[in-house]
């Protein structure tokens, strides 16, 4: 099979990570035998900064010629975080129908947990994308006196509040058929307590899986006290994107948190990209951990329909963590980007 991949490498360490990344997925299609055809996009941070624009207006045409979107990460000191993320992250995911959030929390082999987990900790954040919380409906009134106001709405459609809940009951089905709900119906009591009803209804279809419901305060604190209690936890794109972030906190950290913008239907493309931002505290050292962009494009592989090499790529990076000698700082080692990467394309050659 060939793939046409579009590239944004964006900012930051986007640029490190995905280079880096794009080497292991050559060394991975020439062993098991397809090939990728990249096409590379400049849109970033720096794009904007030269024509006012986080991408071209065929930006998304462009785009939609793929069969899948590989970014590093945009954003960067200078330019406002809500010009990146309405300009380019957003009208991706929603032109593309890319409606489900992945973000796999898992503890590889050699990694610590600052926690102590009574149990193994293995559970997938499946986060509304498209809608919810984040509206570009409300507005200002009666600016400049002291009666200001200002309105926010949230959107919670039937279709797009089930889409995410049946992804995520099916995604269920293959797992530990265990799922738990993001909640705030005792505080927001219009689109939640929709947000509740939805789930209690379409989990009549899914009679085999256990199903929980928590509010979105206790269940953080449960993700510190029993994140082995987890298989599949849904949540609105508010929501997600707050556990999202503490997931991967409990696992070790962003520099191994991968991600997925997710078009299940396969009529569009879906987009990879690691948790983590453009880190412009570290960009540029070649100190950034390649591991999420790696998982991240071994997400890719699966979503593809690559297995073998899918399942290659993630037991080589178990291996290197397992083996816990050649680490980034952020794991506690003093290895580089650079030298991780190599480490994986040596474990990759042997098999
Ligand atoms: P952005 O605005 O693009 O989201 P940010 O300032 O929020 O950027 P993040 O990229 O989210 O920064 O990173 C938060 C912290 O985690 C930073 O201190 C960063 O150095 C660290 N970090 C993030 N990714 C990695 C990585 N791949 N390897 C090592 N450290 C990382
Ligand atoms: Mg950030």
């Amino acid at each position: 099979m060939k793939y046409k991949l579009a590239v944004i490498p964006g900012d930051g360490i986007g640029n490190e990570v995905i280079p880096a990344s794009l080497e292991v997925l050559n060394s991975l299609s020439a062993k098991c035998g397809f090939e990728l055809e990249y096409q590379h996009f400049d849109y970033s941070c720096e794009y904007y900064r030269k024509t006012g624009k986080m991408m071209p207006e065929d930006g998304i045409d462009r785009l939609g010629q793929s069969d899948a979107i590989f970014l590093g990460a945009v954003g960067y000191p200078g330019v406002p975080d809500h010009i990146s993320l309405w300009g380019l992250l957003i009208p991706i995911r929603r032109a593309f129908h890319q409606y489900v959030n992945i973000r796999p929390v898992r503890l590889l082999k050699g990694i610590e947990s600052p926690l102590r987990s009574p149990g193994e900790i293995d559970f997938i954040i499946v986060r509304e994308n498209n809608e919810g919380e984040y509206s570009n409906v409300g507005g200002r009134i009666h600016e400049g006196t002291p009666f200001e106001t200002v309105v926010q709405e949230s959107i919670f459609t039937r279709m797009g509040v089930d889409r995410v809940m049946n992804y995520a009951f099916t995604l269920a089905e293959k797992r530990r058929k265990k799922i738990a709900s993001a909640t705030k119906s005792n505080g927001i009591i219009h689109t939640m307590t929709y947000w509740d009803e939805r789930f209690e209804a379409l989990s009549m279809n899914f009679p085999e899986i256990e199903k929980s419901k928590f509010h979105i305060d206790i269940l953080c604190a449960q993700f510190v006290q029993h994140p082995d209690w987890f298989d599949v936890v849904v949540a609105s794109n508010l929501f997600g994107d707050i556990l999202s972030d503490l997931g991967p906190a409990v696992v070790g950290g962003l520099g191994i948190a991968p991600g997925a913008n997710i078009n299940p239907e396969k009529e569009f493309p879906s987009m990879f990209e690691p948790v983590h931002g453009s880190a412009p505290d570290i960009a540029g050292k070649n100190t950034a951990n390649p591991i999420a962009a790696f998982w991240t494009a071994q997400m890719m592989l699966e979503h593809l329909g690559e297995k073998e090499a899918a399942d290659m790529l993630m037991g080589t990076i178990e291996s290197l963590t397992a083996e816990g000698k050649v680490l980034t700082r952020d794991l506690g080692g003093t290895a580089s980007t650079s030298d991780v990467t190599k480490e994986i394309l040596r474990l990759i050659s042997k098999q």
